[in-house]
């Protein structure tokens, strides 16, 4: 997501660029898993103090649904609108000092916000930032109906069928029955044998 933004610096205020993005957005973020690219247009403009990126972008996420545990897709939207500062001057390459900076001062102070000395803009960081604002805080599955999420009751049957595995421990992997402490598997016995003796 880098674009070499040196014609458009040299161009006066106001000159634009669009771009149309599609994006693999592989190892951008360690804990986001992307299910598809980044999608959208993506407006460069030229301002005097800089260039003013906006666009309207889309992506799919993987997450958890905060009821039943299952992996479910989140689409992702959002626009984007930040204003990035070269750090040197275009034509001579002159480094620019903070205090000719002519926009806020908040983005004077925010490094994900330079384009470099090679005049390369990068929103990578923004991106991400941006994905992480847009996620839903509880993310969940299409399941609206009273009671229960289907998913979940599926999956209770599975774990029960598994062993009756606690379905809130941490363990990414379910026990498997040598695991099972050998004290504990000497107790289901006993009750596996009860069961076949009273009915
Ligand atoms: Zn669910």
């Amino acid at each position: 997501m880098q674009f070499n933004v040196a014609q458009l610096l040299k161009e006066p205020t106001g000159a634009t660029r669009r771009y149309e993005l599609n994006e693999q957005l592989v190892g951008l973020d360690d804990e986001l898993r992307f299910l598809g690219p980044l999608v959208g247009t993506l407006q460069l403009l030229r301002t005097n103090s800089g260039i003013l990126v906006t666009g309207e972008l889309s992506t799919v996420v993987q997450a958890t649904c905060n009821r039943c545990l299952e992996p479910i897709a989140v689409p992702v939207r959002f626009r984007l609108e930040e204003s990035f500062r070269p750090l040197t001057e275009v034509f001579t390459g002159r480094y620019i000092r903070p205090e000719e900076f002519e926009g806020a001062e908040a983005d004077l102070e925010d490094a994900a916000l330079l384009i470099d000395e090679r005049h390369i803009l990068n929103i990578s960081e923004v991106v991400r930032q941006a994905i992480w604002l847009a996620l839903p805080m509880y993310p969940g599955c299409n399941w609206e109906g009273p009671g229960i999420c289907p998913n979940l009751s599926n999956r209770l049957t599975e774990l029960e069928e598994l062993g009756g595995v606690d379905l809130y421990t941490d363990r990414e992997t379910p026990h498997t029955g040598e695991e099972i402490d050998p004290r504990w598997s000497a107790l289901r016995k006993l009750y596996g044998e009860q069961d076949s003796a009273s009915s």
